[in-house]
């Protein structure tokens, strides 16, 4: 019999499903919150709350924000005309905070992995198509250096094909296998500025 009692059983599965969690972290997680408290707690139910009361995906980028148009799309600084594609939000984050770039974005939510063949029904590229066909003059594609990252770019070039938008994209300086997330800002500012034409 599992001798865990239900609720402890029902939060530790809801744990599980998260990324990176394995049946022990997820356990370990509630224990920590059952020792810690009524306090703990309260601070995670209202977190999670806000969470989905406050944040919303932008309806012109697909980033989470406050607010939809999220600032970067609502911005009157921002070349509209300029999009980077990135695969998540956190992406977005990070390039941010080099300070480098004044282009808006556009978030993929994930990538396409030719291993397990997923599918691309569920990433934002016909959303992306039509922002480039609405006036766009440069996509910068800002994915990791990876397998993924390179079959998505083939993909989105194929539905860009006849369009007339320059294609470029993050310049070598990411080490192959690298991440986008993780880069350090003078190696992410150097990969923009050196962003190269993709070959047609
Ligand atoms: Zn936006």
């Amino acid at each position: 019999m599992n001798p865990r009692p239900k609720s402890v059983q029902q939060l530790v599965d809801v744990f599980k499903r998260l990324p990176g969690v394995g049946p022990k972290t997820a356990e370990r997680f509630v224990m920590h919150l059952l020792k810690a408290g009524r306090g703990e707690v309260t601070r995670l139910t209202r977190s999670l709350d806000e969470l989905q009361n406050n944040v919303r995906s932008c309806e012109v980028c697909f980033t989470f924000a406050e607010k939809s148009p999220c600032e970067i799309c609502a911005s009157d600084k921002r070349n509209k005309k300029t999009i980077c594609v990135v695969a998540e939000p956190q992406d977005i984050f990070a390039l941010e905070k080099v300070g480098a770039y004044s282009g808006v974005y556009h978030v993929l939510r994930g990538l396409i992995d030719p291993m397990h063949d997923a599918g691309v029904a569920h990433l934002k590229i016909s959303e992306l198509v039509a922002r480039a066909a609405g006036g766009a003059e440069e996509i910068i594609f800002a994915f990791d250096p990876t397998i993924e990252g390179e079959t998505t770019i083939q993909f989105i070039e194929k539905q860009l094909a006849g369009l007339p938008v320059a294609r470029t994209r993050l310049a070598t300086g990411l080490p192959a296998g690298g991440s986008v997330e993780y880069a350090d800002e003078v190696t992410l500012a150097g990969a923009l500025a050196n962003r190269q034409q993709i070959k047609k």
